[in-house]
């Protein structure tokens, strides 16, 4: 038996569409590096949670059955009505955090002007 050790990636879900076939499943270093480059968005970077942990490829066993991967499948492209739209899960997540950055943005703004506000008055103060 040949015994390479090298990667599982995680799983979960609701997952991005460009990793969703990957997820949870074992790979030997030469095919984790070829998956790599073939990915758009490599796995590990821009907000991808996946994570490679080691295995002794060929020994180690599943932390996912492939009924628990496909029932991960399902439930990210599951579709979801708002306000008259359907999203699958997955885009639901990325709306959120469009939402989320949109009030991090608001809630900045509003803080720049009461400090502007702020700066006025003790302008006008010293005045
Ligand atoms: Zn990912």
């Amino acid at each position: 038996m040949r015994v390479f050790l090298f990667g599982k990636l995680s799983a979960h879900a609701p997952c991005a569409p460009d990793h969703l076939p990957y997820q949870g499943l074992q790979y030997s270093k030469a095919e984790y590096e070829d998956l790599q480059a073939s990915l758009t968005r490599p796995i590990g970077e821009w907000n991808c949670r996946h994570v490679a942990y080691p295995i002794v490829l060929g020994v180690s066993g599943t932390a996912n059955s492939k009924e628990e991967l496909a029932e991960m499948e399902r439930y990210s492209n599951e579709k979801i009505e708002i306000d008259g739209h359907e999203y699958t899960r997955y885009e639901c997540t990325q709306l959120q955090r469009k939402l989320d950055m949109e009030m991090r943005k608001a809630n900045f703004s509003h803080k720049a002007v009461q400090v502007l506000r702020f700066s006025r008055r003790r302008c006008i103060i010293i005045k």
